[in-house]
């Protein structure tokens, strides 16, 4: 298949480049578009601005805005185009092509045809890599495919290829130094305002990475909540909205549009089930000339994760463990804290195999976030050992500083979200321990199991409930705001804003709501400068 692409359109550009198809009277032929997938549509390709399209296609007949994702109509000659643009609702002279469709009266030319059967788009570039809703996916030609209630090819999308790969490549220490970094004096520190107030604001849960990260069953997963009209078009904008620093729609843009001035990055080795995310690639990051803020701190901070995969092998478990403290060992400045996810990494929070990592954070006095609560992904862990911290409580004891072990502070990712029992396990070691924080990302989720451990179809969201019971057991200066985004674009303004007027109507002061927002986020991390 990989040839069929170049020698058709040297085959369209041959026919043109002879004249073969100049008309009778001399004007110029009608002309045919090419698809050529992974790159572009008839004069539409990947990464054009909005003027360029404009001079090829003229006005477009709709423009519809969501969140810096413009889709533009042409009926005529049938296509879609999506650029993603610096302005929400409208097209900037810098918005940019991400991904381009045929509507299904389009005519065109390429390797693929309307009406084509599933079959035999197969038999050409391999079994698809997702099927989501009637739309199959084709990764590394870039390439997704509607299909019809036959399995017939209605429409098809062209986005830059990738390749998904299986799992991380060998865990490597930290490979950079500690430097000055410039401060960006021209912009002001974003804030966000309620209700006359403005507070200040950190989300210290934000994921990153590259889409060959990406596995491809929870992208699946992933597609299956998506609207219907972006399902063609996901992976080109997915890699743009994990990276800090993409265009338009990166995690740096997202948090200020959203009034939050820093992040915390996080690396994640949870190839099992999401993907991952690899330290260096998270260094790298943290160490790009980008990551400045106006106040002179770096504009995020990241946590470093480990694989626990093959840990059984104690050379492994040892070799990992050394690579992980290599990035506290070298770059305080930027790692402050350690990121796991038991249920996504398939260990139980008891197993003593995993313990040693609570011992480096102990050494170099860094918290670990770990996810608890339910989590709907495809092939997680879903047995309440992986997810409640209630059996986390004698390892939670165990570093709580008295006990020999030195201390580690621990934060309850999702506090339990979804499972009535590790929600209430979650506050439970929280007013117990004070080496335990409770992190609030993703608690808006209805129940699915009750207090006796059975399934339940809940409807109530539970983020109010929780929250009340924040205050009403007087762990407000131990709660630390998050919001396990990016997701899309816009999605973490719309979550902040959730919990600030959540813990408003549960009656929140502004001091205890900015202690939710920031302050109680360094206290308990304690970034360099801060
Ligand atoms: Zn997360």
């Amino acid at each position: 298949m990989c040839l069929r692409v170049p020698i058709l359109t040297l085959f369209v550009a041959l026919l043109f480049g002879c004249g073969a198809e100049t008309a009778d009277d001399g004007s110029a032929p009608p002309s045919v578009m090419t698809l050529v997938s992974g790159a572009s549509i008839g004069p539409v390709r990947i990464g054009m601005t909005a003027p360029e399209v404009m001079a090829a296609l003229g006005e477009p007949d709709s423009v519809t805005p969501f969140n810096r994702l413009i889709t533009v109509k042409y009926s005529e000659p049938g296509l879609e185009v999506i650029f993603t643009s610096s302005d929400a609702v409208a097209l900037s002279d810098d918005a940019r092509v991400r991904s381009v469709s045929t509507l299904p009266w389009a005519e065109f030319e390429g390797p693929v045809a309307t009406g084509q059967a599933r079959t035999s788009l197969e038999a050409e570039y391999g079994p698809a890599d997702i099927d989501a809703r009637g739309v199959i996916y084709f990764v590394s030609a870039g390439l997704a495919v509607s299909l019809d209630a036959d399995d017939k090819a209605v429409r098809f999308a062209v986005w830059p290829p990738f390749t998904a790969l299986e799992k991380p490549a060998l865990m490597l220490p930290a490979q950079t130094r500690v430097k000055d970094l410039p401060v960006q004096s021209e912009e002001e520190m974003p804030f966000f305002e309620f209700k006359g107030e403005r507070y200040e604001v950190v989300d210290m849960h934000l994921h990153i990475g590259k889409l060959s990260g990406q596995v491809l069953s929870g992208v699946e997963y992933l597609l299956g909540r998506l609207p219907e009209p972006s399902l063609l078009y996901f992976p080109a904008t997915a890699g743009l909205v994990i990276d800090p620093y993409g265009e338009h729609l990166g995690i740096k843009h997202h948090l200020r549009s959203a009034g939050i001035g820093h992040g915390v990055l996080l690396a994640s080795y949870t190839q099992k089930t999401i993907g991952f995310t690899e330290n260096r690639l998270l260094e790298a990051y943290l160490d790009d000339p980008r990551n400045t803020s106006p106040d002179g701190l770096p504009w995020s901070w990241g946590l470093a994760s480990i694989n626990f995969d093959g840990f059984d092998n104690p050379a492994v478990a040892e070799a990992r463990l050394d690579a992980l403290s290599s990035y506290f060992e070298t770059r305080p400045d930027v790692f402050i804290g350690i990121k796991l996810a038991h249920a996504h990494q398939a260990v139980s929070f008891e197993d003593p195999l995993y313990l040693g990592v609570y011992d480096v954070a102990a050494r170099y006095g860094v918290p670990v976030l770990l996810h608890t609560g339910i989590t709907p992904f495809p092939n997680a862990m879903s047995e309440a050992e992986y997810y409640d911290p209630a059996s986390l409580a004698a390892v939670v004891e165990a570093y709580d500083g008295e006990h020999g072990n030195g201390r580690v502070d621990f934060l309850l990712g999702h506090t339990g979200r979804g499972d009535a029992r590790a929600i209430r396990s979650s506050i439970e070691l929280a007013a117990a321990k004070d080496n335990v924080w409770l992190e609030i990302s993703l608690i808006d989720a209805v129940l699915s199991v009750d207090e006796n451990g059975d399934p339940v179809d809940g409807t109530e969201k539970m983020h109010r409930p929780i929250l009340e019971e924040i205050k009403a057991r007087g762990l407000i200066d131990r709660t630390i705001f998050a919001s396990d985004g990016p997701q899309y674009f816009g999605k973490i303004r719309g979550y902040l804003s959730l919990m600030v007027s959540s813990m408003v109507a549960v009656g929140y002061t502004p001091e205890e709501v900015q202690m939710v927002l920031a302050d109680n986020f360094y206290r308990c991390f304690q970034p360099p400068g801060r």
